[in-house]
């Protein structure tokens, strides 16, 4: 498991910026299955990125835990799937076209 950075979030409820978490980010893993017709292939997926939310919302009073399920049911935000695809490309471990077969 990757190490987890402590960042500040903002409370899925109100807004407020000030709640500690921990941040594990996204990253890219690979598993190989292999089969008979076509040898072994690789395939490369990435792990979803997650929170550990640290501190209650002291705006709001909402606890840690609904915060973090907030998180997790969350919203689909395009434009930090969009950031987290631009960092493994800087990392150089975004490959689009290699996502189902490698040889
Ligand atoms: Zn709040």
């Amino acid at each position: 498991m990757a190490k987890p950075e402590i960042i500040e979030i903002k409370c899925p409820f109100c807004g407020y910026e000030k709640i500690k978490a921990n941040f594990y980010p996204s990253v890219l893993q690979t598993a190989v299955s292999r089969s008979a017709a076509k040898g072994s292939v690789t395939k490369f997926y990435r792990t979803k990125e997650k929170y550990e939310v640290l501190s209650d919302c002291e705006k709001c009073g909402k606890k840690a835990k609904e915060i973090e399920k907030a998180l997790k049911d969350g919203i689909k935000d395009p434009e930090k799937e969009k950031k987290i695809e631009d960092r493994l490309k800087q990392q150089g471990l975004f490959i689009p076209e290699i996502k189902t077969k490698l040889k």
